[in-house]
């Protein structure tokens, strides 16, 4: 008759989806909202991709499935993960799982202890601090800066540290600032994992997305492995989201204690959608940069838009599927300006406060609409930022 306060935990929420929430009531009463609130893809899962998926439950694939995936996918990912860490992996350093937020939960349900504290850099991805929580954890947000392009600082994580700190969890590319961090910034982070003992959960669903050059996981920093649990997905790099697979790569005792997790949660992957996502993997890095080439083709579009005018900042992204504005000069908060715009222009952005205290006075803009339409989009927001 009473909830869990865990789950009490998780359903308390905050108004940062009001936004969202409002923009689906205007659509659905008709209003041509331009909504550029989530990161879903504005494309579909290939075609070749649902072939195989139709085929594998065609055949018969539709039974039990191998617990964290099978063999054969495992090992694919693990070479393919060897291949751009250059970090010796097996099929014992994989688990996939279905998403890569499960794959966070996951880590979390393998690396922290009730009660033990979880860093993250604010502006967050919205469900670190429930996915913390859910984990019996403490989610401990620890403020980036919009002066260093919301890059972590190495110093504020360290002071952040207490002697209940037990891992630290990041992510880049950057959902929402579209950060990429920097080797320093990498290297900086696994000094204060090695000083303080910390795991580090790399969220790294965004690795496609990277516009500063190869993407470095923290996997790859000399002597990391034995303590970064890296989250992996095909929800952004293959326009994947719905089919709900990802992975966990991370030491064998990990990746046996995941096995172990998903024997009392998800029984695994369905097979259809574990084949698909084995065919989707051969499709080679030429049609992953296809799937990514939009989100950086309208990243440029709308930087050479916003160049030049005083009333909104933009904070260039390295990598993912999004863009930060800085609307401070409009003396509105992130929250007002947003719902301001959606009610009086139709055009919806999520509110940087959705992200953090630290993100207070910016806007993310998702990328995921047709150029023309999110042009159409931007010049109504400098408009209205304008006014
Ligand atoms: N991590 C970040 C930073 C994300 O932006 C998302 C989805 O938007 C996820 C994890 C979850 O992705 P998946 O669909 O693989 O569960």
């Amino acid at each position: 008759t009473r909830l869990s306060t865990r789950i009490q935990t998780l359903t308390a929420g905050g108004n940062g989806w009001a936004v969202y929430y409002r923009a689906r009531e205007m659509k659905a009463a008709g209003v041509p909202v331009l909504d550029l609130t989530i990161g879903e893809h504005d494309r579909r899962t290939d075609p070749a991709i649902l072939e195989v998926m139709d085929a594998s439950a065609r055949g018969g694939n539709t039974g039990y499935a191998h617990l964290t995936g099978s063999p054969a996918l495992r090992d694919t990912i693990a070479a393919r993960v060897a291949a751009r860490t250059g970090v010796p992996t097996t099929r014992d350093n994989v688990a996939v799982v279905p998403g890569g937020q499960f794959a966070l939960f996951a880590a979390l349900m393998a690396g922290i202890d009730p009660g033990d504290d979880v860093l993250f850099p604010d502006p967050y991805y919205t469900s670190y601090p429930g996915t913390v929580r859910s984990a019996g954890g403490r989610p401990v947000p620890v403020p980036a800066r919009p002066e260093d392009g919301f890059q972590p600082r190495a110093a504020d994580l360290l002071v952040a540290c207490t002697g209940a700190a037990r891992a630290l969890l990041i992510n880049s590319p950057n959902n929402p600032t579209g950060a990429v961090y920097s080797d320093a910034v990498l290297e900086g982070i696994a000094r204060v994992a090695r000083d303080r003992d910390l795991w580090v959960v790399s969220d790294e669903v965004y690795d496609t997305q990277c516009w500063t050059g190869p993407h470095r996981s923290l996997r790859s920093v000399p002597g990391m492995a034995e303590r970064v649990l890296v989250a992996g997905s095909m929800s952004k790099s293959h326009a994947m989201t719905g089919s709900r697979i990802g992975w966990l790569i991370g030491p064998e005792a990990v990746i046996a204690g995941v096995s172990a997790l998903a024997n009392t949660t998800t029984y695994g992957p369905p097979g259809y959608i574990q084949d698909a996502t084995l065919h989707a993997l051969t499709l080679g890095e030429g049609f992953e940069a296809g799937v990514a080439a939009p989100f950086r083709r309208r990243r440029d579009l709308c930087l050479a838009r916003i160049a030049g005018q005083q009333a909104v900042g933009v904070i260039p992204s390295g990598g993912a599927m999004y863009l930060m504005l800085d609307v401070r000069a409009t003396g509105l908060s992130g929250v007002n300006f947003a719902l301001q715009l959606l009610e009086t222009k139709h055009v919806a952005v999520m509110p940087g406060e959705s992200f953090g205290a630290a993100a207070a006075g910016h806007v993310r803009l998702a990328l995921t609409l047709p150029d023309d339409d999110l042009l159409a989009a931007l010049d109504t927001l400098l408009t209205f930022a304008q006014e």
